[in-house]
């Protein structure tokens, strides 16, 4: 988007209470702040491996509860609220579209049955409405309201943050496919009961699932979640993978297409590397490879066309050089940097490394195939205190300039 000129404010939320951290904290005996630090450390960590960008702004839920429990009391007093034995509730019936992004009317839904959210306490009006409000058992991280101390309902928390930050009617409200019902719904619930617009377009996008179509497990062999992953293979390839693969489709990982993943970027590194030593004169990106891009993008965001554009863009680029057009090679090979640039697909031509340190990076391989993983961990340790990220991947050690 911000390639295309559009001013972007990225705001994502990190719900730092819930039932789940309040079990996990109570199961571990730890206070639950130091695991949602923890998560919060180990999530951009990751993020920031794969080269995402840092969101705007990353309000966290417990920062907001004031302006939560406002919302609540607004709800409630306009009747679309009523508090039961053990919380604050929604009426749904108080939304005449209710069910409007799960495209499915409430009896469907209700029929189908079983939903965790839907069905529930026993004093609920009607079984499809939804805690906004949770009284505290003895103990709990709570917060005091006028209905009695106790934590706001997940969806609360991501209705009050998106509306105060982004304001009414905001352009887009992304999310995993699972979460359009019942959380997305809900969300939206809130905000037609209060009478203000929500977002105006959604995006789900599909699971990461293994070549089976499960949920990712031991098909990468000691790779089962994305810490390892970016740890084990060059995070870029799993970038490049997901950019393969349209985002509202489920994204199949499995050994033979991140092996395929690797190879590819190999070989746009490579193409970056010989177009830096080529000497090519310096041209402005070829305008009607742009064109196709933009329009791809335009398309739903159709990743894996403009993959395949910068694929295609390569080979035209490397023929253009091999029958010395070096003008159209160069604005070939403009072309490419702009499209992986947008794609946040950084490539290396590896010229800035000395060749010190590539020495050091394949005696890091060494002692890893030999099993000599101190000197291993002391190179790569050495490597780091130098100023370089040392990333392992199928291909071997890969060192860059931080
Ligand atoms: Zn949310």
């Amino acid at each position: 988007m911000e390639w295309c000129g559009v001013q972007v404010r990225l705001v994502s939320n990190i719900t730092d209470i819930d039932d789940k951290i309040i079990d996990r904290a109570n199961r571990e005996n730890r206070p639950w702040n130091e695991i949602t630090h923890k998560c919060e450390a180990v999530w951009f960590d990751a993020m920031n491996a794969l080269g995402v960008m840092r969101p705007t702004d990353v309000p966290h839920a417990t920062e907001y509860v004031e302006q939560m429990v406002d919302m609540i009391g607004e709800l409630m007093s306009s009747d679309s609220a009523y508090a039961t034995d053990d919380g604050v509730y929604l009426d749904i019936s108080s939304v005449p579209d209710y069910g409007l992004l799960a495209h499915q009317n409430l009896d469907d839904m209700l029929s189908g049955g079983g939903d965790r959210e839907v069905l529930g306490a026993a004093q609920k009006r009607h079984p499809a409405d939804f805690a906004l409000w949770k009284f505290s058992k003895p103990g709990e991280p709570s917060w005091p309201s006028p209905w009695g101390e106790g934590r706001p309902g997940w969806h609360s928390e991501c209705v009050v943050m998106s509306l105060q930050l982004l304001g009414e009617g905001f352009d887009l409200h992304c999310g995993g496919a699972d979460l359009r019902f019942p959380h997305h719904e809900n969300e939206r619930a809130q905000a037609v009961a209060l009478g203000k617009t929500f977002a105006q377009h959604w995006m789900h996008n599909g699971f990461v699932v293994d070549t089976e179509g499960e949920k990712m497990s031991k098909s990468l062999g000691n790779v089962t979640n994305l810490v390892d992953l970016v740890q084990h293979y060059d995070p870029r390839a799993y970038r490049m993978l997901l950019l393969q693969t349209h985002y509202r489709s489920p994204v199949k990982v499995g050994q033979d297409n991140i092996d395929s993943s690797v190879k590819s970027l190999a070989n746009l590194d490579g193409f970056a590397d010989r177009m830096a030593k080529a000497a090519l004169p310096s041209m402005p990106a070829d305008t009607d490879v742009l064109v196709k891009f933009r329009e791809v993008m335009d398309n739903d965001i159709d990743t894996a066309n403009a993959m395949a554009i910068i694929f295609d863009t390569v080979r035209r680029a490397n023929i253009a050089v091999e029958s010395g057009d070096t003008d159209i090679c160069a604005a070939l090979a403009t072309a490419v940097h702009e499209m992986c640039n947008a794609l946040g697909l950084m490539l290396r031509s590896g010229d800035d490394i000395d060749t010190a340190v590539v020495e050091r990076a394949q005696q890091l391989d060494a002692a890893r195939v030999a099993k000599d993983f101190a000197t291993a961990d002391a190179i790569r340790i050495e490597l780091q205190a130098a100023g370089y990220v040392v990333e392992t991947t199928k291909a071997g050690t890969r060192v860059r300039r931080a």
